[in-house]
């Protein structure tokens, strides 16, 4: 029978550690399986390898017979992960959150199932609250709602009661055994080893990396843990004829340890003579039991499963419940429809500020130098400097939108919400790239609007001025992406505007005309990708340009299309976000 979960040989290597050892696991269908282990043992690694964050460096991993990289859309659908860490995106409320989890899958969520799964949680009241507006417990809460928003028939959750208070661990306890009862296979890691016994059939004890265990509770108790038996005497005694048994208190108490199994009336017959006072016995405890096996030497190799247990119904219904999406691209419109919406959220910022500092340029630029420069090649000048300035909003917002976006997605952990979704990463990228292209457009008509304003119309060839566009903003939009995946820090990500795209722009002709430069300067200029954008949006708005405009346009295109090229191939190479 085909497990829900099949490890074989499962390795991670993180450059010289092995955070995953060779594990070699099944894990059946239907049934709460607990992972237990101290602090950096792989327990989140081997969630992680499964649910899609990681790939495994070597080994086999699928989920209800499928592999996890080979039919990843498959098994990402039939795989929900509850994050160790708090993740969500502060710009949207707890339903928004839900919804666009669910589209990323490619389904909708209709409303009585947003209510249903709201309400289990406890969450009904708020679900029009921002997310950065909910106390730590009910963050908790909707970390488990967003993971069931696609009904995985496969749970993961990784320490799901890490600092919760005790009413809300009996809460969880009791939802994780309701969705366990509905069929439901739960893996789980834990620190709380009430929580394993609470919950787990089958338990696995990892360390180092290396799958110690794998045993029923209440076998692992009857094969590692020791009862003990406490015998008070009467008298006291010198030797007692109990193989393995210490004397205590003079020889008054006598302590040993029966095998699994045996009773007590065969060790109570040898002592007889002897008058016993008082028996106490020890049962043995699971925490005992745990602590010992981590620390013991040396164990055989686990057995990866506990054979075939008439799960094939669960299985079926397992493999039943994956959804298919309801639309083929979906997905890629969620993510796109909340990149966008994301950058609405704070039009202070995306929309009029830019269009205050263009505006700024302008008045500053246009009436101090204008009244100098009055015009170039019969140009007046405040004419001459609108091209420049659309190119320069285009240029800034599309680069900001993805690199920003991107960026925070990786720092709050929220990127983790789309590597486990069945998006690919061409999608990631094209859903990143046209929400950056809306936010340049937007801003760059609304500079050209503006404009007009000032000057009167312009606008000589408008396809080769909206081709310009698009083309500048795509560029612009997946070197964001490129930068955002780079960056460790904010800093980083501000470096490249502040000292590549802003001094290019600057030095790229958006003021002056490359013919009133000295000849060296001149030179110089051909080299900057960016005086090329600029000429062609000045050949497409006013019907100058220094260069040739067909050339432009080719370097456009060429750029645009080794930014996308290059960023695809980065995220294909789960640079720095895939581990
Ligand atoms: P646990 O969940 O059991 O606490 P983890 O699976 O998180 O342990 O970590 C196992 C080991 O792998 C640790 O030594 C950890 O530092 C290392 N590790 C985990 N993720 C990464 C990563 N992305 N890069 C480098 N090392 C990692």
């Amino acid at each position: 029978m085909t497990p829900a979960v099949r490890l074989r040989g499962a390795t991670k290597r993180y450059g010289n550690l092995t955070a995953l050892d060779r594990v070699s696991l099944d894990i059946e269908p239907g049934e709460v399986f607990a992972l237990l282990g101290p602090n950096g043992a792989g327990k989140t690694t081997l969630i992680s390898l499964v649910a899609g964050t990681a790939l495994a460096t070597e080994g086999i991993v699928e989920v209800l017979g499928h592999d996890v990289v080979r039919d990843y859309r498959f098994t990402r659908r039939a795989v929900g992960l509850v994050p160790q860490e708090i993740n969500f995106d502060p710009f949207f409320t707890v339903e928004e959150t839900l919804q666009f989890q669910a589209g990323y899958f490619g389904v909708r969520l209709p409303e009585e199932r947003l209510v249903d799964i709201l309400g289990n949680l406890g969450l009904l009241e708020k679900r029009r609250a921002n997310t950065r507006s909910l106390s730590g417990g009910m963050k908790r809460r909707l970390l488990i709602a967003k993971a069931l928003v696609h009904r995985p028939p496969v749970l993961f959750l990784d320490e799901p009661t890490a600092g919760v208070d005790v009413e809300l661990r009996r809460d969880l306890w009791s939802y994780v055994k309701r969705l366990a009862a509905e069929g439901t296979t739960v893996v789980l890691t834990t620190h709380y080893l009430e929580e394993a016994e609470e919950l787990a059939e089958r338990i696995g004890v990892i360390r180092d990396g290396r799958l110690l265990v794998v045993e029923h509770k209440d076998q692992l108790l009857a094969h590692y843990g020791k009862r003990t038996v406490r015998l008070a005497l009467e008298q006291p005694v010198r030797e007692v004829p109990i193989p393995g048994a210490q004397l205590l208190e003079g020889g008054k108490t006598v302590i040993f340890t029966p095998r699994v199994g045996e009773t007590l009336s065969g060790t109570l017959q040898a002592m007889s003579g002897l008058r016993i006072a008082d028996v106490q016995t020890r049962e043995p405890r699971l925490e005992t039991v745990i602590i010992e096996l981590l620390h013991s030497p040396a164990l055989p190799e686990p057995v990866p499963g506990n054979g075939a247990t008439g799960r094939e119904q669960v299985f079926r219904q397992a493999k039943e419940r994956v959804l298919e999406p309801e639309e083929r691209t979906l997905g890629m419109r969620t993510l796109y429809r909340k990149e966008v919406k994301r950058f609405l959220r704070v039009p202070g910022q995306t929309i009029l500020s830019p269009l205050v500092t263009t505006a700024l340029y302008f008045v500053v630029f246009g009436w101090s130098l204008g009244g100098r420069l009055r015009e170039i090649d019969g140009i007046p000048y405040v004419r001459f400097l609108v091209p420049g300035l659309v190119m320069l909003g285009l240029i800034n917002n599309a680069f900001l939108n993805t690199s920003s976006s991107l960026f925070i997605m990786k720092l709050q952990g929220t990127m983790v919400d789309l590597l486990i979704t069945p998006l690919s990463y061409g999608e990631i990228l094209a859903a990143f790239i046209a929400a950056g292209l809306t936010r340049a457009l937007l801003v760059g008509t609304l500079t050209w609007a503006t404009a007009t304003l000032f000057v009167g119309p312009l606008l000589p060839h408008p396809f080769l001025a909206l081709l310009a566009a698009v083309l500048v903003s795509i560029a612009f939009a997946a070197l964001g992406v490129l930068v955002a995946l780079w960056a460790e820090k904010f800093e980083q990500v501000n470096f490249i505007p502040t000292f590549v795209i802003t001094p290019l722009t600057f030095l790229g002709g958006v003021f002056y005309s490359a013919a009133m430069l000295p000849p060296a300067f001149q030179a110089l200029l051909h080299f900057n990708p960016i005086y090329y954008m600029i000429e062609s949006m000045r050949f497409a708005l006013v019907g100058r340009s220094d260069s040739s405009p067909l050339a432009g346009f080719g370097i456009l295109l060429v750029l645009a299309a080794a930014m996308v090229l290059w960023a695809l191939l980065l995220l294909r190479k789960g640079y720095k976000i895939r581990s």
